[in-house]
């Protein structure tokens, strides 16, 4: 019998669970049926884990009594647009789902956010469920409510804070993940690590080829301490007035790479490492943060296999994608940096020969 954990997110108008736990897909239906009970709900899921774990989630549901509609996206960033999302009110309004009709997402960060903004605006709001499958999703896409889409301006830049009802995860689900997805999941537990928690650090260290193993109790111990971390900053900044923007410690440099090498050529979380090791660069040389700090964080990131240097544009390119980058305020752009392993802050001041310096170290 493998472990399981339960998180609950305290919000001042609203509180939901996070259950973890192998094997807990099978109870899908029972717990949606608990937050939501209506005859009829909408499974959004994407091909590839449709194809995978498709069956499991929707008999699970058609076992509590409901109707299940499918909407199945195609696979990839390039279609988290506003087109996909009529798709699937076209779905909705063809079946006459209603407004206690739930919306179910299983998959990863991808149709997590889409279906959360599906939910958000169909019938002004229908009850949402996530259910992730990918790690980065577990761990931090599917909790803290915010959803969208993007559109040609930008990633992410049309959606709402519109938080779900209940978070379902089985780890074991992760066994299917391609290991380049897993290791980008992992890039956002060393986020959490650095922002919030310096003994989890060392945990990730020794735990990593536990996790490489899949081995349920440990994925679900990850997991589960993950998801705690991101409750907490949601719960203290439900709408990122303050602190929820520690969670972008890396994803202003990350954001440059992206935007800058073409989404889809550098992964999310491996443009994270990397913005990550950069950010530290700078704090090390503005003197916010123990010199030690950068080669135990390249350590841990060669360990697990994320990148910690890279081809990268010009610099003049990159310094132009940063000021594009939602973290500008008032013209200043204001980057999160460690203050040691467990503490970060957010600046506003760095100088363009910082900025480079720090660009130049993760050149390859
Ligand atoms: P993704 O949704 O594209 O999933 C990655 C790939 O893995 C896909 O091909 C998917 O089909 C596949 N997959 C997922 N689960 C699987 C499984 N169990 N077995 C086999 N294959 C599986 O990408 P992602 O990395 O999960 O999420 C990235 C998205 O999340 C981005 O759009 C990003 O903007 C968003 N995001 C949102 C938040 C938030 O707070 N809402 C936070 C971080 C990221």
């Amino acid at each position: 019998m493998c472990s399981s954990d339960l998180v609950t997110v305290h919000l001042p108008h609203h509180r939901y669970d996070i259950t973890i736990e192998p094997t807990v897909l099978d109870r899908l239906g029972v717990l949606v049926r608990n937050v939501a009970p209506h005859t009829r709900c909408l499974l959004v899921s994407d091909e590839h884990v449709m194809a995978l774990h498709g069956d499991h989630a929707i008999g699970s549901l058609e076992h509590a009594d409901y109707h299940v509609i499918r909407h199945i996206l195609p696979a990839g960033e390039k279609h988290k647009t506003l087109d996909s999302v009529r798709d699937a009110y076209n779905t909705m309004l063809d079946a006459k789902l209603e407004r206690r009709s739930p919306v179910i997402a299983l998959g990863g960060g991808i149709v997590g956010d889409m279906a959360g903004f599906i939910a958000a605006t169909y019938l002004r709001g229908v009850p949402f469920i996530q259910c992730p499958t990918s790690l980065l999703a577990m761990v931090d896409a599917s909790v803290g409510g915010k959803v969208g889409v993007n559109v040609p301006q930008g990633k992410n830049l049309v959606g709402a804070f519109y938080q779900p009802l209940a978070v379902v995860i089985d780890p074991l689900v992760l066994q299917t993940l391609p290991p380049r997805e897993q290791r980008c999941g992992m890039a956002e537990c060393v986020k959490h690590a650095v922002i919030r928690a310096p003994d989890q650090f060392d945990w990730l260290h020794e735990n990593w080829p536990k996790i490489q193993a899949m081995l349920p109790a440990t994925l679900t111990e990850l997991v589960a301490w993950n998801v705690a971390i991101k409750a907490r900053v949601v719960e203290a900044d439900e709408k990122e007035t303050g602190e929820r923007a520690h969670l972008n410690f890396g994803h202003t440099f990350a954001h440059a790479i992206e935007s800058t090498r073409g989404y889809g050529i550098i992964e999310h979380g491996e443009a994270v490492a990397l913005g990550m090791v950069a950010a530290t660069k700078l704090a090390i040389d503005t003197d916010r943060c123990p010199a030690d700090t950068l080669p135990k964080l390249t350590a841990l990131l060669t360990k697990i296999g994320l990148p910690i240097k890279t081809k990268l544009a010009p610099i003049e390119q990159l310094m132009q994608a940063m000021q594009l980058d939602k973290k500008v305020a008032d013209s200043h752009l204001r980057l999160v940096l460690p203050d040691r392993l467990g503490a970060v802050s957010v600046i506003n001041n760095a100088t363009p020969n910082q900025l480079e310096t720090a660009w130049k170290f993760i050149r390859e």
